[in-house]
């Protein structure tokens, strides 16, 4: 237990608590994924075990990263994020020895979320693909995957992408990443409570969530965030100017929120 209050301490993670809406997908993760994690003998009574790792799509924005470190945090483990483009090289062999390293890496802090972003930059199953580089990085990858059940104990993997639909099929194997999971764009309940949860604690006055959340269709949990962000640097200008703590104001919410575009249409 000590530990565990270790890892939360040095990685600050988020756990479900800080997520707003996204309801059924709360459920079903806790329930396929959470809930074997912490009480494997349960599931081995139904001959139930974990197998593979789950896989978020959906559009920018809503959550993927985010539910990833609440996974980590709800179960405390440490969280490794992955962002694959960046381990690409140009010089073969490189890229693989790379993500090797990171496995490597992974495999000496379980228990621990290792977060694989943005899969279709390697695993797309496009003409790019054919290229002799990229098929042996996603082998690769398959390779370290496949480790997942005997010297990958305490490894969970994570892996998002914004277009499943061009993902490689052999990542989709079972074993692999063979839970598919929408995050989409929160309805209003979900805006609604994502803006509660990041006004809270925050000097406020009066503030009409329900109508901040009608008027945001199509936002992402992000653009929301910035809308509040903005709000709060003009609360906090405020503050400069008259010399005291001013509180946030459903005006402040507006006047940002009309600023912003909402980013999920173009997905
Ligand atoms: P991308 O596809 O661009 O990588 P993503 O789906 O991984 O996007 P996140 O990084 O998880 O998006 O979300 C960005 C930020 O938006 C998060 O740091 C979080 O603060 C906020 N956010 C998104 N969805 C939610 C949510 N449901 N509840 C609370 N905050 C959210």
């Amino acid at each position: 237990k000590e530990q565990n209050k270790m890892v939360e301490l040095e990685q600050k993670l988020e756990t479900f608590a800080d997520i707003g809406g996204l309801e059924e997908v709360k459920k079903k993760v806790k329930l396929d994924f959470i809930l074997p994690i912490q009480s494997p003998e349960v599931f081995k009574a139904y001959g139930k075990e974990l197998s593979g790792g789950l896989l978020f799509y959906g559009p920018p924005g809503c959550g993927k990263t985010f539910l990833a470190r609440a996974i980590a945090g709800e179960i405390h483990a440490h969280f490794l994020h992955l962002d694959l483009p960046s381990i690409l090289s140009k010089w073969s062999g490189e890229a693989e020895q790379n993500l090797h390293e990171f496995f490597e890496d992974a495999r000496r802090k379980t228990p621990c979320v290792l977060f694989i972003d943005e899969l279709d930059a390697v695993g797309g199953n496009r003409q790019a693909m054919n290229s002799h580089h990229e098929r042996t990085l996603v082998n690769q990858l398959l390779m370290e995957l496949d480790g997942t059940k005997s010297n990958n104990e305490g490894m969970y993997v994570i892996g998002a992408t914004n277009t499943p639909w061009y993902l490689d099929p052999a990542l989709r194997r079972p074993g692999r990443f063979n839970s598919l999971i929408f995050l989409p764009p929160p309805n209003l309940d979900g805006r609604k409570e994502i803006l509660s949860i990041k006004t809270d604690g925050k000097p406020q006055e009066d503030l009409q969530l329900d109508l901040i959340a009608k008027y945001t269709e199509h936002f992402s949990g992000a653009d929301l965030e910035y809308v509040i962000k903005d709000a709060i640097d003009l609360a906090i200008a405020k503050a400069f100017e008259t010399g005291e703590i001013q509180p946030l104001t459903n005006q402040d919410l507006l006047t940002s929120m009309k600023k912003r575009q909402p980013t999920t249409l173009d997905w």
